[in-house]
């Protein structure tokens, strides 16, 4: 199978241009994670009394941390079983072949890009990675560190937190209780955790916009298709439905939909993108 590349994106390929991947839910549903806003999602598993947009907040953890961490700690064990897929794989490739000429920013806090490969020194995990805490007085500049690796999950997510798991879970320095590393729906994006700043330069200096699996439900994702249109940057939107991204792709220069299985379309994409890569016209 070939894809039908546009000039234009085999044009930024040959000029090798400054490539933006964005990543959303649907990269890792296809490893077996639920996406968190869909019928499926485990936002709302075994946590009848609230909604997703009440648990994923400051003000809930300030209320009940244990609470709160059992259910991070139950999706933290959910995402580990999860393995890579060939999407992510072929990102990893794609970065190997152009090195700094991609940023790979990310909505998902599974760590999968990690696990699979990716440099963290191109990924930008702008809504933080379940498998970090960090103080949350702010002890150390509230530098984040991977979460201890005995520590044990709950079977459920509304088991409470064990004795042994919560005291894991506290800071060396004050004392108090350590947070996941995540950006809750009550907080704002930052550059200090979450290299959003960075984010939207690589948004301003990008010459094709990539988006896998997303449906650009939260601001800054939606920002870099706006960017994308409004710069006549290429947006290429992988989705099995249609929907923002997929308008967008349209509506950019040189644009390209591609409806389907990031596992399957991703590898071909990539491969052909590198066929092109630094390649003179012909
Ligand atoms: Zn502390």
């Amino acid at each position: 199978m070939k894809l039908e590349m546009t000039p234009e994106v085999q044009a930024v390929a040959r000029a090798r241009g400054a490539v933006v991947v964005l990543t959303g839910a649907g990269i890792s549903a296809e490893s077996g994670i639920p996406t968190f806003r869909g019928d499926d999602g485990f936002w709302t598993a075994g946590s009848a009394n609230y909604t997703p947009e009440e648990l994923a907040t400051w003000s809930f953890f300030r209320r009940d941390p244990r609470a709160s961490w059992g259910w991070y700690l139950y999706r933290r064990a959910r995402t580990l079983q999860a393995q890579p897929n060939a999407a992510h794989h072929a990102l990893v490739e794609l970065e190997r072949r152009i090195g700094a000429r991609m940023v790979l920013v990310t909505q998902n806090v599974d760590g999968l890009h990690r696990r699979a490969g990716s440099d963290p020194e191109h990924l930008y995990e702008i809504h933080g990675n379940l498998g970090l805490m960090r103080c949350a007085a702010g002890c150390g500049g509230g530098r984040p560190r991977p979460l201890p690796d005995s520590i044990e999950a709950p079977a459920s997510a509304t088991e409470p937190l064990s004795p042994r798991s919560a005291e894991m879970l506290h800071c060396a320095s004050c004392g108090g209780w350590m947070r996941p590393h995540v950006l809750w729906f009550d907080e704002c994006y930052s550059e200090e955790l979450f290299r959003a700043e960075s984010a939207q330069c690589a948004f301003y200096a990008m010459d094709l916009l990539l988006v896998v699996g997303t449906t650009g439900a939260t601001s800054l994702p939606a920002m870099a298709g706006r960017i994308a249109v409004r710069r006549g940057v290429p947006l290429i939107d992988l989705n099995p439905e249609a929907g923002y991204f997929a308008d967008l792709a349209r509506r950019s220069a040189g644009g390209m939909v591609l409806a389907g299985a990031a596992t399957e379309l991703l590898p071909l994409f990539v491969e052909q993108f590198l066929a092109c890569w630094g390649a003179p016209a012909g």
